[in-house]
């Protein structure tokens, strides 16, 4: 609606109500009513105070754009800063944001209680007591920063590059960190991938290089969500709304979940299959593809790496297509709805009503999975590798409507500085015994540390909080507590949490509406970035001030990361003499350090196309653009990037291997965007990989050695694992066959759609809605047991146990029972959250861990009055402490399901008690290690991984190739 067509309607409305007799209000936004505030008013906003009710009274406010901090779906937000006292008063969505077009869900907007949150971390502190004593006193910073770049300094002049490590839980940014690292030189990237989504990422990358889906949703015929994704995935908030659009439009959603959870509710079928039988209830449907010629052959005839199948596993055939499809229909037969529905407990009739409804898709077949089955399961790479392999079938593979890659969705722009790969591997977070992992080993670092692999003198968490997110917590507060093992422990956070107790130093951190990043993440088939920043910075800059450190307008002393990363790396190197300085310079005032302001301004001017184009036409800089707007698209559509033809300037001297991979030597072209991508090896005369030769023309491809799908995985297969090269079943570690008759699986993955892992408990909107985690059990167990709603439950797990409330329901599959993670938060005494925290004793005898409740939460007085409203008194259970490791031997995620006994509780416990032996813990990792198939015995090539793998933080390839003599005799360089 146009602004005349808006005043046409107000003064309707207006004689309207006055031909009645009555006065007229046209409303504070003078529009009427409005969905959002139009950007050519953000300027001068007006609303009325719902507080002053009935009263009208009028505030006025400065809309300044940021981006949500509380998932990472990076959703736009709009701060409302009052006019009169500068303060942020509430949080709205952003309608400029391409991918949350103005939504959020109940996270964003109570972000402001996280802000005016009385118990956050204001000052800078250092430990006074012994780490975990809770004896702290205030610091400035720059006391801290020089203690720290000190030590930092100390190692890299030493040598010991690997002994520094920064441990990120959610990143929130694009890399920036990552770069500097890269400057210190040091291999020190460790990330909590491999407790998320390490599972989810293999099966993607094995077939595409990439290792995210893009699922098409608003366009798509059928959905199949492989997780509660509607509520509480990844991206959850901006694919919720495509989704309800294509479920408006007619599309089918299939939901695969344990639990009748609120995405269920939302099926046309809902598949509460047992857990970990997925892949097998997948398998059955692509068989039924398979077996009655419903998939899509030419695309298969196109894309798959067939050829290579044959050549390297069916060499009694001639390489014809038509034999292919034979051993396809070959190699699936025996995946029956029958033997599907004896796996799953489902009945035959459901799963064949699926295949029927994912048959129609064509090539509008979104599907999506990313943490559940797949992060549950031993093996659950193949939930995601199986689930693809539907729409590697139909055809539907950055189609309209289907499923894309990540990289082609997400736009990362070029940074003013790129220091080169660090010269060093560190086999503390990538060690030998997992040459394919995903991601960096992060949740075994305390055994490794207490096995001698190595120690860490500067240890960085940062929104992380290992004891409390991680499994086996216990074995991180032994690690944690040893200054042999761990020398500095940072914690670099804007809230208290349990990990932090057990720090030298906290440094507080802003939240979303008090840092800079960007940010592009692969909601639909597009491209954009998002733009976080300080909002108050960016108020005062618009007002004409300048600010020059985001510390001038952040409450207290909290800062924004950006400008501690380049103040750190500036002591680290005062001089530049050990080269690191130049990294965080500016380059339009040499000999200075770079401000946040040239960095952004940078990137925004030479790296994202159309934005400065954009800016001009509206009389502004990029940077202010994005200021002003906090989004930019920077494409509409993408479309099929494989089928592209590779431009002839990129063709110099190709050579086509026996499959159609095509090589060249043209050099690589520069892009603006640096979204990670796979690097296949070049050839042996040092060629690059270009594109593939597809019935005579060399389109792009994939970024697989093939450059085609990989249906059969030669890197599997060359890498010790020939029996999962194909998609394929592998049963779990909970899998019936592997249970005691008196054991059942404990789902312990599921999120609660108002809570952050670990961020939220001083979201006191979000504390109210959902406070507790009981135990989910189905009627039929809890008769069993003797069990009613609100009894206590022991769960046994493999290294000890937890006592928690039984909810009993209809709404689980019976023989499982599920208790989300999002519960359970604990201090040791007066320091920490006061909404969502209970008060423990940490009991500790040689390996016997425990915790025992001294308290819940209760009304307290503060600077907001709310916290004397506070009405609930339980916080739940932490269960993660009680889980030993379980590293994938494949992907390298931990294995969420655990075997469980189930009982009342003795008539000693207590709600809330944990006891663990880290003994049984250390135990419990040597057995799951021994499933791994390491580098050096298993490499082809004699080298760490493959390099055409991703991996963050990539270092020099030379530091790929393993020690000598490590790998076998007779096993190098050309041996394969
Ligand atoms: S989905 Fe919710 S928590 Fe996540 S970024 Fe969007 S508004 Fe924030």
């Amino acid at each position: 609606m146009t602004p005349r067509e808006l005043s046409d309607r107000v003064r309707a409305a207006k004689e309207d109500v006055e031909r009645r007799g009555e006065t007229f209000y046209p409303g504070p936004s003078r529009i009427h009513l409005a969905s959002f505030p139009p950007k050519e008013r953000w300027d001068d906003w007006v609303e009325l105070d719902s507080r002053a009710w009935p009263e009208r009274v009028e505030r006025r406010y400065s809309l300044v754009p940021t981006t949500c901090f509380n998932c990472e779906s990076a959703c736009g937000l709009l701060a409302y800063v009052d006019k009169e006292t500068l303060q942020v008063r509430k949080f709205e969505g952003n309608p400029e944001h391409p991918g949350s077009r103005g939504r959020n869900c109940a996270k964003g907007p109570a972000t402001i209680t996280q802000v005016t949150d009385p118990d956050r971390i204001l000052v800078p502190l250092k430990r006074a007591g012994g780490r975990g004593e809770g004896k702290w006193v205030e610091v400035g910073w720059d006391e801290a920063l020089d203690d720290i770049a000190g030590r930092i300094r100390r190692a890299i002049q030493e040598d010991r590059h690997n002994e520094v490590m920064y441990h990120v839980g959610r990143p929130g940014e694009d890399g920036f960190t990552e770069r500097i690292l890269a400057a210190w030189g040091v291999d020190g990237h460790n990330s909590h991938t491999n407790v998320c989504s390490s599972n989810g990422r293999a099966g993607y990358q094995f077939w595409m290089g990439y290792d995210r889906p893009s699922p098409d949703f608003a366009n798509t015929k059928v959905m199949v969500l492989v997780s509660a994704h509607l509520e509480t995935g990844h991206y959850f908030n901006p694919h919720a709304q495509r989704i309800i659009e294509a479920k408006k439009n007619g599309a089918r959603l299939i939901v695969f979940d344990t639990r009748l959870s609120n995405t269920a509710t939302h099926a046309d079928h809902w598949l509460a299959s047992y857990p970990g039988s997925e892949a097998a209830v997948l398998l059955a449907v692509a068989n039924y593809l398979i077996q009655h010629d419903l998939y899509n052959r030419e695309f298969v005839r196109q894309w798959w790496n067939w050829h290579e199948y044959l050549a390297c596993e069916r060499d009694d055939l001639e390489p014809s297509f038509d034999n292919f499809e034979r051993v396809l229909k070959e190699l699936y037969r025996d995946y029956t709805f029958e033997f599907a529905a004896a796996e799953s407990g489902l009945d035959v009739s459901v799963i064949e009503d699926v295949a029927r409804v994912i048959a129609t898709a064509g090539t509008r077949l979104a599907t999506h999975n990313w943490r559940s089955a797949a992060a549950g399961n031993e093996g659950g790479w193949q939930v995601s590798r199986t689930l693809f392999l539907l729409n590697a079938l139909m055809g539907a593979v950055a189609s309209e409507g289907g499923t894309f890659p990540n990289a082609w969705n997400k736009f990362v722009p070029r940074p003013i500085h790129t220091p080169p790969h660090p010269n060093t591997w560190n086999e503390l977070t990538w060690p030998v015994e997992y040459p394919l992992a995903m991601n960096e080993l992060s949740f075994l670092l305390p055994h490794f540390l207490k096995e001698g692999r190595g120690r860490v003198d500067v240890y960085f968490t940062r929104v992380y909080n290992p004891v409390w997110t991680n499994p086996d917590g216990f074995s991180w507060i032994e690690v944690l507590t040893n200054p042999d093992l761990i020398g500095l422990h940072v914690a670099l956070t804007p809230t208290w949490n349990e990990t932090a107790y057990f720090a030298d130093y906290v440094l507080p951190m802003g939240h979303s509406s008090e840092r800079h990043d960007t940010h592009s993440y692969e909601t639909h088939d597009a491209q954009w970035i998002g733009f976080r920043q300080p909002v108050l910075r960016a108020l005062r800059e618009r007002m004409g001030e300048r600010v020059t450190d985001t510390r001038e307008v952040n409450p207290g002393e909290v800062w924004e990361e950006n400008e501690f990363w380049i103040d750190l790396t500036w002591r680290i190197d005062p001089d530049g003499a050990l080269g690191i300085r130049q990294f965080v310079a500016s380059k339009q005032r040499p000999g200075e350090k770079l401000s946040v302001d040239e960095y952004y301004a940078y990137a925004f001017e030479h790296s994202v196309p159309g934005l400065p184009e954009r800016a001009a036409a509206l009389g502004l800089s990029p940077l202010d653009y994005m200021r002003r707007h906090g989004a930019f698209e920077v494409e509409r559509r993408v479309g099929p990037v494989y089928a592209y033809e590779v431009p002839r300037d990129d063709l110099q001297d190709i050579r086509e291997d026996q499959f159609g991979r095509v090589y060249t030597r043209a050099p690589k072209p520069p892009s603006p965007n640096i979204v990670p991508h796979p690097s296949p090896e070049p050839d042996a005369e040092g060629r690059r990989p270009v594109g593939v030769t597809v019935d005579g023309k060399i389109l792009r491809g994939w970024p697989t050695p093939s450059g085609r799908l990989e249906f059969y995985s030669r890197t599997l297969a060359e890498w010790g694992w020939p029996e999962a090269a194909l998609p394929t079943y592998l049963k779990s570690h909970i899998h019936p066959d592997h249970l005691a008759a008196d054991q059942m699986p404990l789902i312990s993955t599921f999120r609660l759609p108002v809570h952050i892992h670990t961020r939220s408990a001083n979201a006191k909107w979000l504390d109210e809605i959902a406070h507790t985690n009981p135990l989910w059990i189905h009627a039929s167990d809890a008769s069993r047991l003797g069990l009613s709603t609100g009894d206590l439950v022991r769960v046994e797990t493999e290294i000890g146990h937890f006592v928690v409330k039984a909810w009993v329901t209809e709404g689980i599959r019976p023989g499982v029972v599920a208790c989300s993670h999002h519960m359970g938060r604990w201090k040791l005494g007066e320091t920490g959250q006061r909404q969502l925290m209970a008060t423990v004793n940490l009991d500790h005898r040689g390996a016997s861990w425990g915790l025992t409740r001294r308290g819940g939460v209760e009304p307290f007085a503060s600077s907001d009055p709310d916290t004397l409203r506070i009405w609930w008194t339980d916080v739940g259970v932490h269960q993660n402490l009680t889980f030993s490791v379980h590293p994938d031997p494949v992907s390298g995620q931990h294995c969420w399901h655990q075997a469980v006994r189930i009982r009342k509780a003795d008539p000693g416990d207590a709600y809330g008690d944990i006891a663990v032996d880290t003994d049984l813990a250390r135990d419990m990792y040597r057995r799951w290690l021994e499933k791994a198939r390491p580098a050096d015995t298993h490499s082809p090539e004699g080298t760490r991984r493959p390099f055409w793998l991703l991996r963050p933080l990539k270092p020099a390839k030379e530091h790929f190739r393993l020690p000598e003599p490590r790998h076998p005799a007779g096993v190098g360089p050309g041996s394969s």
